[in-house]
C-alpha cells in the first residue's frame, strides 16, 4: 500500500504529541528536559564526557549545553574536573545524587519509558527499527549527530546473517541479533563513512530477503 500525505501527517502529529507530552511531564519533576538529557547520557558514561562531545551527543549549541550544566552543577548534581588530556578542558561527570537521579529516569518509570511498559518484544522491535530510521534521517538532515545507534555504526550489517529470527550482523560481537536487540545508544558504536551508512540504510529499509 502507498505511503500518503495523509498518513506521514497522522504520524508525525502522534509523535509530535508524545513528545510534548513527555516535555510536559519533565517540566512538572522541574527537571527542563534538556538537563534530563544530560543526566541520561551522564549516566552511560561514567568517566565523564566533554561538554563538546556532550553538546555533539545531544545535537544542541555549545551555549545552550552551557546554560544546562550551570543549573545542573547548582543542584550538585554533576562535577567538572580537569581533564588529564588537555590543561583548558575540564570532564563533566555525575555527582552521586545525580547518578541516583539519572538512574531514577532512566528506571523505566519516566518519560517516554512509562509509555513503553506493556509492549511486548515484538512490537518494542518494530519501534527500534522505526526509531534507527528516524535518528538516521535526523542525522542526514543536519538536526542530530550524537545518537550511537546501529544504523550509524560501521560494524552493522542489516540483513546479512541469513537467520530469519536474527537477521542483522554485529562485527563488532561477531554475532548476529533481531530487531528487538538493535541500539539506540551503543557503547562500542563507531560511525561508519558516508557511503557505507546510505548502503546500510537503503538495505535496513528493504523488506528481509527471502
Ligand atoms: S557495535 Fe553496537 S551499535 Fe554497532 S552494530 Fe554492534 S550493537 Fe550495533
Amino acid at each position: 500500500m502507498a505511503t500518503s500525505s495523509d498518513q506521514r501527517r497522522q504520524a508525525a502529529a502522534g509523535l509530535d504529541q508524545l513528545a510534548s507530552l513527555v516535555r510536559a511531564q519533565s517540566w512538572r519533576k522541574d527537571l527542563p528536559p534538556t538537563q534530563a538529557a544530560v543526566l541520561r547520557v551522564l549516566e552511560s558514561v561514567s568517566a565523564g564526557q566533554r561538554a563538546r562531545q556532550l553538546a555533539e551527543r545531544l545535537g544542541i549549541s555549545a551555549a545552550s549545553l552551557s546554560d544546562s550544566l550551570k543549573a545542573l552543577e547548582a543542584k550538585g548534581w554533576i562535577e567538572r574536573l580537569p581533564d588529564p588530556a588537555d590543561g583548558r578542558a575540564a570532564i563533566i561527570r555525575l555527582s552521586a545524587q545525580g547518578k541516583a537521579l539519572a538512574q531514577e529516569l532512566l528506571g523505566g518509570e519516566g518519560g517516554m519509558a512509562a509509555l513503553l511498559k506493556r509492549l511486548g518484544a515484538e512490537d518494542l522491535g518494530a519501534l527500534l527499527r522505526i526509531t534507527q530510521l528516524l535518528v538516521f534521517e535526523a542525522q542526514q538532515q543536519g538536526l542530530a549527530s550524537g545518537p550511537r545507534t546501529c544504523l550509524g555504526c560501521r560494524f552493522f550489517q542489516p540483513h546479512a546473517s541469513g537467520d530469519r529470527d536474527k537477521p542483522h550482523f554485529c562485527g563488532f560481537i561477531r554475532k548476529p541479533f533481531g530487531d528487538p536487540e538493535l541500539r539506540v545508544d551503543c557503547a562500542e558504536q563507531e560511525a561508519g563513512t558516508r557511503q557505507q551508512l546510505a548502503a546500510n540504510a537503503r538495505r535496513f529499509r528493504q523488506a528481509m530477503p527471502a
